[in-house]
């Protein structure tokens, strides 16, 4: 086990910047995910620390070693690819052996660490099998198998669970989990899927044209992004943003707009008094939402109306698009509430879970969660 250290980061392809300062240290045995849209430069950043790509500026320490000069297979990390990469012609045994053969381990040594790795992943039954004999699942396995007898220091995986169907990544990546858990590797995984990247990570690093937007854990980052990107990429469905005024009235402040006033909460107020006068990015969650008379929320001053468009039952909980003043929202709300398109709604916004953002920046001006009530719960 060690920790992975990157100082400065730079990564430059010609004139193009793939990754810009990045600076992390992971914990020992820390499960991180670097997650964001597609060519963010996740894939590059998990390149350079594995010694696949060079680094253009800045440090890379595993555990207490400089390893920017040093070849990849003197790193002591173990891939796993998106594609598996098993050698069609060599059985299940071999494909897990070869790596340790080429190091030139004992051979007893070899049969242990690939029968250990075989039960703990449950392939025993699959050992004299080709790889075109298994199926997705097993293939991926058997390439997390291969990584795992190479008892590394670290472990980089890059969407290894992308080339599965929705059930069996779902399953997978339990199994991940689990396998990390138990081993105690530190552990960097690359998606684009931020379920995966939320279910998965200790900590998770949220990247946007090769650079950092936030790093801390899964539920900070739902509760508390730093700026409206990382805000509308963790969560599902994306957070609604509505442009409002800040209207200030005695000791109330107002969101406004022609169309709806939503009171802030006094936690959301304080940092949003130096935007009176001024537009604002209001974020609401749609699961923090509800409709009038199928709600807990209570009625106050946080009424949006509009208009339903689309209804999608979910089974437990309906999605429902409505617009309001030509913004379409989306509301998660629990059970089957009957409305249909074309009918007019009220919305009911939770004023406790209410985000603002600076209409320049992006980034956060406050949340109306405050860190001591999350503390608390
Ligand atoms: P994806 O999820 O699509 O794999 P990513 O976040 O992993 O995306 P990268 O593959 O790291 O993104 O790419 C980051 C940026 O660097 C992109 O703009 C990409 O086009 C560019 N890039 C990557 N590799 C090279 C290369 N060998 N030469 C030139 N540009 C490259």
């Amino acid at each position: 086990m060690a920790k992975v250290r990157l100082e400065h980061i730079w990564k430059r392809f010609g004139k193009v910047v793939a990754v810009r300062d990045f600076n992390l240290e992971t914990e020992d045995g820390e499960f991180v995910v670097f997650v964001g849209p597609s060519g963010c430069g996740k894939t590059t950043t998990l390149r350079m620390i594995a010694g696949l790509e060079e680094v253009s500026e800045g440090g890379i320490f595993i555990g207490d070693r400089l390893v920017n000069d040093v070849p990849p297979k003197d790193r002591d990390i173990a891939m796993v690819f998106q594609n598996y990469a098993l050698y069609p012609h060599m059985n299940v045994y071999e494909n897990m052996a070869f790596g340790l053969r080429l190091r030139r381990v004992p051979r007893e040594e070899i049969d242990r660490r690939v029968k250990e790795a075989a039960r703990i992943l449950k392939i025993e039954h699959l050992l004299n099998r080709k790889p075109r004999e298994l199926s997705g699942g097993q293939r991926q396995r058997v390439a997390m198998g291969r990584a795992i007898v190479r008892e590394p220091q670290v472990f980089l995986m890059d969407e290894p669970l992308s080339n599965l169907d929705a059930k069996l990544r779902v399953e997978m990546r339990a199994e991940i989990a689990k396998l990390q858990r138990r081993l105690g590797v530190t552990t960097i995984y690359v998606t684009h899927d931020q379920v995966e990247a939320m279910t998965l990570g200790h900590r998770i690093v949220v990247m946007k044209d090769g650079e950092i937007q936030q790093v801390d854990n899964p539920l900070n980052l739902y509760d508390f992004p730093a700026n409206r990107f990382v805000a509308g990429f963790i969560g599902s469905p994306a957070m609604n943003f509505l442009k409002a005024r800040v209207e200030i009235q005695g000791d109330a402040l107002y969101l406004a707009h022609p169309a709806f006033r939503i009171q802030a909460n006094a936690v959301l107020a304080g940092p949003l008094r130096a935007y009176a006068g001024k537009e604002v990015w209001m974020g609401i969650r749609p699961e923090h939402m509800g409709l009038k008379g199928f709600t807990v929320i209570p009625e106050g001053e946080n009424i949006l109306r509009g208009e339903v468009e689309v209804v999608e039952p979910l089974g437990a909980e309906t999605e429902i698009h409505v617009s309001v003043a030509d913004i379409l929202l989306t509301a998660k709300v629990d059970g089957h509430p009957p409305v249909r398109p074309g009918e007019k709604v009220e919305l009911l916004v939770d004023v406790e879970r209410l985000h603002a953002f600076d209409p320049e920046t992006d980034r956060t001006i406050g949340h109306a969660l405050s860190r001591e009530r999350v503390a608390a719960r």
